[in-house]
């Protein structure tokens, strides 16, 4: 139980550090912090292999961002590898809170144990290379992919940690969207979402009020659904 408690304060450390600014950490930290008295409780099937995805997804966001800023040298892909390397912290937190096993063990970058992911790495490579525009709308895209399927699973789970670190991810995926999209804008382009919904994507790209201290996780995705299809390209149906 001991040991329990312990892992939930690390998580909380880890999203305290992840997603709220220094200036506002006195209020939401507190409700953050609610996670480590939590009990962890026995997750569904369904929960674990979710968990795990979302895992191999934010080392996905991590390589390919940190592969973008070796090519390109550009800031936001520094800043955004940063952030999903805490974001990949915090899932590897929540799998050793559940006992489960982590799928990246001690794979390199750009290498996954999902086939879809590693097929999307591979896709969104040759993409990134091509032009730094390129680049932008693929890392775009990867923000795209995760807050889609984060929304998801916040559906699909009634496991209130669950819940409270992929509504911070989410926060941190919309934080990163916002980045890219004025990065496009700058050189007259702009960003179409391919997986959440056009309504989704203009709340994300017209909230002015900049980072917010903690995910609003169990407000999204309603009435979205459960569960994940596997009818798109990468493994993942598109709503
Ligand atoms: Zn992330
Ligand atoms: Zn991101």
């Amino acid at each position: 139980m001991r040991k329990q408690m312990f892992k939930g304060a690390l998580v909380c450390c880890v999203l305290a550090l992840t997603t709220v600014p220094l200036w506002a950490q006195g209020g939401p930290r507190q409700g953050m912090c609610l996670l480590a008295t939590e009990p962890a409780q026995a997750l569904e099937p369904a929960e674990a292999r979710e968990l795990a995805y979302i895992r191999e997804e934010e080392k996905l966001a991590m390589d390919f961002n940190a592969a973008m800023q070796a090519k390109w040298g550009l800031r936001v892909f520094d800043n955004i590898s940063l952030s999903e390397k805490r974001h990949f912290a915090a899932m590897k937190l929540l799998l050793d809170r559940y006992n489960l096993p982590d799928p990246v063990q001690e794979r390199p970058a750009g290498t996954f144990s999902d086939p879809g992911l590693q097929t999307m790495y591979g896709d969104l490579m040759n993409q990134g290379e091509q032009s730094l525009e390129s680049a932008l709308r693929a890392a775009a895209t990867i923000e795209d992919f995760t807050i889609h399927n984060l929304d998801k699973a916040i559906a699909a789970t009634d496991k209130s940690d669950l819940k409270m670190i992929y509504g911070n991810l989410r926060t941190g995926s919309t934080n990163h969207m916002r980045a890219l999209v004025r990065q496009l804008q700058r050189t007259g382009q702009s960003y179409s979402p391919q997986y959440v919904s056009p309504a989704v994507f203009s709340e994300i790209v017209n909230d002015a009020r900049g980072p917010r201290g903690r995910g609003t996780g169990a407000g999204y995705g309603s009435g979205r659904g459960g569960g994940r299809g596997r009818g798109g390209a990468w493994g993942n149906s598109r709503f």
